[in-house]
């Protein structure tokens, strides 16, 4: 099988070429956000310095080349889901933006009292916290699937909690706090059954499992351009087309409208409907580069890389004694989480970075499932296919230094 050539991919990302506090950087906290190849970074700048222009009312040149490129990743993306149209790919400023804007819309023409939206134990909480917003307003509820000790949904009590009072499940594909895939064919179509839709939140997938919205049913899928070596302050929402018709829009502004005046306005259509005002044009484009460069990288041998990585790091990080490993799936991406006997988090965190590596420490933004497992927060190492086994080695090692020094 084909093998990735890591000197080349490493060449391509300029920042993992640096000192940290004296050693080589070693960038472990790819979950929170990945780090951008070169190409992405060279047309964020080409934009700027060539065709800086507001899009889609301009008649001019540059404003035709800016509008030609945003529409552009519109289209990459498109393919990248395989989703119907292009319409049903809307921009947003992100994963958060685009759960908010689902709740806020679909939630709230469709979710009424006394009815119920399910979400996991294993949510971030911009997939909580939304939809306990608009439960609130509405006088709705909001029931939860419990997680197993080693990080799985229990899809039998998921099945229990169904019912048609069940107005939306919302779900992460992957956990960000553990790293567990989450079984998401069965969860969308045990929904539909039910009559209820399904929003899936793709943050920590996209970057690691091919999603083809149309063989897996998504009504609502939503995700972060910066966890898939694009630019921050882009999202994608992708929804399917009768629902994003139905739905109201959200933000009132330029762009989303047909027509206005002081009788009435109307609202454009799919997706500007959705996209008020003049949105982040340059990271819109500079994103097209990224989906570009993944999609030139063979899968096969991306996978591979990111699974060695995680079968090697969990078996060296299992040796250390007192260590414990938080989410252990058979399904998981290469995302580990820990604890250390009679360690805080947070004091490996800060002495790791000694030592020029980044982990992220604490509660990842999943304080329900830290509560779930007693914990007050884990250390999460979080790999993507620029991280290699040298990296591995050294983390390990000054992860043993650093309990050292903390006694
Ligand atoms: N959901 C999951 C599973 C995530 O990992 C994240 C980012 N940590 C988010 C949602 C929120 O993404 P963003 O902050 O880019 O909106």
């Amino acid at each position: 099988a084909e093998t990735l050539n890591i000197d080349q991919i490493r060449a391509d990302f300029p920042v993992l070429h640096q000192q940290v506090n004296k050693a080589p950087l070693i960038y472990f906290d790819n979950a929170a956000t990945t780090q951008k190849p070169k190409a992405v970074i060279d047309a964020l700048s080409a934009y700027y310095e060539q065709d800086n222009a507001n899009i889609h009312r301009g008649i001019h040149t540059l404003a035709e080349r800016a509008t030609t490129a945003y529409e552009l990743t519109r289209k990459k993306l498109a393919a990248f889901l395989n989703a119907p149209s292009t319409d049903q790919i809307i921009f947003t400023s992100g994963t958060t933006a685009g759960i908010n804007l689902v709740a806020q819309t679909f939630g709230r023409a469709n979710v009424g009292k006394g009815d119920q939206i399910i979400v996991s134990n294993l949510e971030h909480h911009s997939n909580i916290v939304p939809w306990q917003m608009i439960a609130e307003e509405k006088g709705a509820e909001i029931k939860v699937i419990p997680v197993s000790d080693a990080g799985v949904l229990d899809i039998e009590a998921y099945k229990a909690l169904l019912n048609p009072k069940v107005k939306l499940v919302a779900v992460n594909h992957v956990s960000n706090a553990i790293g567990t895939i989450n079984p998401i064919v069965e969860i969308i179509s045990l929904a539909h059954e039910v009559g209820a839709k399904v929003l899936i939140d793709g943050a920590q997938s996209v970057a690691h499992l091919a999603v083809d919205v149309q063989a897996l049913d998504m009504d609502f899928f939503v995700f972060s351009a910066h966890k898939l070596f694009g630019p921050t302050g882009v999202g994608v929402l992708y929804g399917k087309r009768d629902l994003l018709e139905s739905m109201p829009p959200y933000q009132g502004g330029g762009e989303m409208i047909k027509e206005v005046s002081f009788s009435g306005t109307t609202y454009n259509e799919l997706p500007y409907k959705f996209e008020a005002g003049t949105p982040n044009i340059a990271d819109v484009i500079a994103f097209g580069a990224a989906l570009d460069y993944v999609q030139a990288i063979p899968s096969e041998a991306l996978a591979a890389q990111e699974e060695a990585l995680l079968a090697y790091a969990t078996q060296k990080l299992q040796a250390i004694p007192g260590l414990r490993i938080v989410g252990t799936a058979p399904d998981k991406i290469a995302v580990i989480s820990f604890v250390i006997d009679g360690v805080h988090p947070q004091d490996i965190g800060v002495l790791l970075d000694k030592f020029g590596i980044a982990i992220r420490t604490g509660h990842h933004c999943a304080q329900p499932l830290m509560q779930r497992y007693e914990l007050v927060g884990t250390c999460r190492a979080s790999f993507a296919f620029y991280n290699t086994f040298e990296e591995i080695d050294r983390f390990v090692l000054c992860l043993e230094k650093t309990l050292q020094m903390l006694g």
